[in-house]
């Protein structure tokens, strides 16, 4: 069995549906799980949604009217009739986000988030699994959260392993009995109370893994608008190669650091049952991809870069010069702890003590607030955050070149510099 996983990009519109359709044509009589996110930058969208209610936007009306318009037009574009039934499963989709929308927002920010943003992934997959069938692709259509379950930890929740895996164990191959391909959901879950929860941003990848390990899946693949794993991000780097093979333990340090290509959480669970990854791009679909697995290095072994854009360099000091030590450090790692801040890079010194992290417009300022009531906090904006694993000395004197450098710091395999960042 192979699970495979499409991302918003490959089904951003009906052309790239057909594609996905395509892609899965040449994959009929292999027993497949495709897993699927929202469409384009649907998530987003729904954020906005999630955010307009919260503040009591008078644009929410027209923000959901804009997913409709978006989700409609595909299917419209696909050919669908008038009375097909998707076109009233989508409606109900929609009645889903206004119910949540009615509601006074007693539950919280997060169980709001994750009621309303999870449709998106429902939608998508809805149209999928309907595409196919018309286009002769037999399919079964499962909802993932009657599989995945998870605590309530909105916005991050955390999987219950043994009991999806038992879930998972059972409900597959009774799909599987009478469908070679099933599609579902990537991203979302379910809780025990039957709450809809999410994994976290990107966390599609993250499902396909975790189906990869409950059924020790031969292979999973992921389709994504990149050839492959490439030596630094296209968006921001033109001389970038493609890795053929590239080893578990480079897979997670590269995505520790944020090379985004792979939700982090994806490796471990494959890694554990030794079950190979291939990165494959959607356009070109006969190509090999990169394989990440059990390779003893990455191939080609050049050096790997990774971009952090907006990042926030902040200072820590004492108000009254004394040493930044063991009590203090753990006040301010507390804070941190508290507001799911994640420090990118950290540097100690005796008075100081320096963390740069993704400036965040909601969690940063509560931050800076709450550490300026104990230290003395200086800090700088708009800052990249380079990562280079498998570095040569003279790849970071070119990188850092005429270049303001704020930090630095370098490991046998890995270098990070923080540099001002060059606004175009
Ligand atoms: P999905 O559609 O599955 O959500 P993403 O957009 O999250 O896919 O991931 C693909 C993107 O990851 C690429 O378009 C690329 O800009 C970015 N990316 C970041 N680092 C890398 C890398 N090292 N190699 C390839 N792509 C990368
Ligand atoms: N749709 C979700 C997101 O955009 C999950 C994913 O794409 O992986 O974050
Ligand atoms: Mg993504």
């Amino acid at each position: 069995m192979k699970i495979f996983k499409f991302g918003g990009a490959s089904v951003k519109d009906a052309e790239s549906v057909k594609n996905v359709a395509s892609i899965l044509s040449l994959y009929k009589k292999e027993q497949l799980i495709v897993v699927v996110s929202a469409m384009g930058k649907m998530t987003n969208a729904l954020e906005k949604v999630v955010h307009a209610y919260y503040n009591q936007d008078p644009e929410l009306k027209t923000y959901i009217d804009e997913i409709r318009n978006f989700h409609f037009k595909i299917v419209d574009d696909l050919g669908f009739p008038e009375n097909h039934p998707l076109r009233h499963e989508l409606e109900n989709c929609f009645v889903e986000i206004d119910w949540a929308c009615e509601e006074p927002p007693s539950r919280g920010y997060g169980f709001s988030y994750d009621q309303i943003v999870s449709q998106g992934e429902l939608m998508s997959t809805k149209i999928i699994s309907a595409y196919l069938m018309n286009s002769d692709i037999a399919n079964a259509w499962l909802d993932v959260r009657d599989v995945l379950q998870t605590d309530n930890t909105y916005r991050e929740a955390k999987v219950n392993w043994e009991l999806t895996e038992q879930l998972i164990k059972t409900r597959i191959p009774q799909l599987h009995a009478s469908n070679n391909i099933i599609v579902t959901q990537g991203f979302i879950g379910g809780t025990s109370e039957n709450f809809t929860t999410t994994l976290g941003r990107e966390g599609s990848d993250y499902t396909a893994a975790i189906f990869s390990y409950c059924l020790d899946a031969k292979e999973m693949i992921v389709w994504k608008d990149v050839p492959g794993v490439l030596s630094a991000d296209p968006r921001y780097s033109q001389d970038s190669v493609k890795l053929d093979q590239v080893s578990y333990h480079d897979a997670i340090e590269l995505t520790y650091y944020g090379a985004t290509v792979i939700h982090p959480k994806t490796i471990k669970p494959l890694e554990n049952k030794h079950i190979p990854l291939r990165v494959c791009s959607f356009k070109s679909p006969k190509e090999k991809g990169t394989s990440v697995g059990n390779f003893q290095a990455t191939k080609p072994l050049v050096p790997c870069f990774i971009y952090k854009p907006a990042q926030l360099l902040i200072s820590i000091s004492a108000k009254d010069f004394s040493f930044i030590a063991e009590a203090s450090l753990h006040k301010i790692f507390g804070l941190f702890a508290e507001l799911k801040i994640k420090i990118n890079l950290m540097q100690n010194s005796a008075i100081s003590f320096s963390v740069c992290v993704d400036n965040d417009p909601f969690k940063i300022p509560e931050l800076l607030h709450e550490l300026q009531k104990d230290f003395r906090v200086l800090y700088n904006e708009d800052l990249m955050l380079i990562t280079v694993r498998h570095y040569y000395p003279s790849t970071i004197e070119q990188l850092i070149k005429g270049k303001k450098v704020l930090l630095e710091q370098r490991s046998r395999q890995t270098a990070q510099v923080v540099l001002k960042e060059i606004k175009s």
